[in-house]
């Protein structure tokens, strides 16, 4: 298994950051990729991916902090940051009309810009999307951010949706929220191709059933493991197999 997408840098790993790293490894998580919101998390990404052999890095701007991006320094700055070899995607980026944190046309600005980024650096894109399906498609579309690729993370759209976005090249993750009760998510993995879907967890959060209420971490990537084998009515080892090969594929791994 790939956790394609976990934040270990929080503060909520600060107490026991390594056993939590090595519980994953116990449980069958072969790689962790460990995903920057701002440039401060994304340094602390990569410093965790030069620590650990198991961790890769991707650095990029969340769309809620889109109000700091500076689009005259900030792409240079982030080309700086992605120039690595445990760099493997930019991210996460996007667009977020749930919470709102940013204006919505900083929010589009950074987007493109780290689209911009991504392409210049020959890295995929690890997009966060919540209400905003329409634009961030379209965003997509006009940076032509096919020549790249890129992964639709804890996909929340419709099977419409998730349809598109595979068409278009990219893969979608599926997390902790394929294991609740009224989630549209199953109906999302089961109308789309193995292939073409990653597991995560977004650890600190979103964690699977039964455990939710506590903190996700890792290792919880093999309860969203086996929610998939049961829609995809495959035996979890097949799932393994096939959803690693789409993670190694698209961040082109091992390095
Ligand atoms: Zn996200
Ligand atoms: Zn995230």
């Amino acid at each position: 298994m790939i956790d394609t997408h976990a934040h270990l840098d929080f503060d909520q790993f600060d107490k026991d950051r390594e056993s939590v790293i090595s519980q994953a490894t116990v449980a069958g998580v072969e790689l962790i990729v460990n995903i920057g919101t701002d440039f401060r998390s994304s340094a602390i990404s990569l410093a965790l991916a030069e620590a650990y052999a198991n961790i890769y890095a991707v650095v990029g701007l969340h769309p809620h902090d889109s109000k700091v991006w500076d689009s005259k320094t900030d792409p240079a700055r982030l080309e700086k940051l992605a120039d690595h070899p445990k760099v493997v995607a930019i991210g996460e980026c996007g667009l977020d009309y749930y919470r709102n944190y940013s204006p919505h046309p900083d929010q589009k600005r950074a987007f493109a810009d780290q689209i911009a980024v991504a392409r210049n650096m020959k890295l995929p894109l690890v997009i966060h999307n919540r209400d905003a399906f329409p634009d961030t498609f379209d965003i997509l579309l006009k940076n032509s951010a096919h020549k790249v690729g890129g992964v639709m993370h804890c996909f929340a759209g419709d099977v419409e949706q998730a349809r598109q976005i595979v068409d278009y090249g990219f893969y979608i993750s599926v997390g902790g929220r394929l294991t609740y009760k009224n989630s549209a998510d199953p109906a999302n993995a089961a109308a789309v191709p193995l292939e073409k879907i990653l597991l995560e967890t977004d650890c600190p959060f979103l964690t699977p059933a039964p455990l939710r209420g506590k903190r996700n971490h890792p290792a919880l990537v093999a309860l969203v493991r086996a929610k998939l084998a049961e829609i995809k009515q495959l035996d979890e080892d097949e799932v393994d197999d096939v959803t690693t090969a789409a993670a190694k594929k698209l961040f082109g791994l091992p390095r």
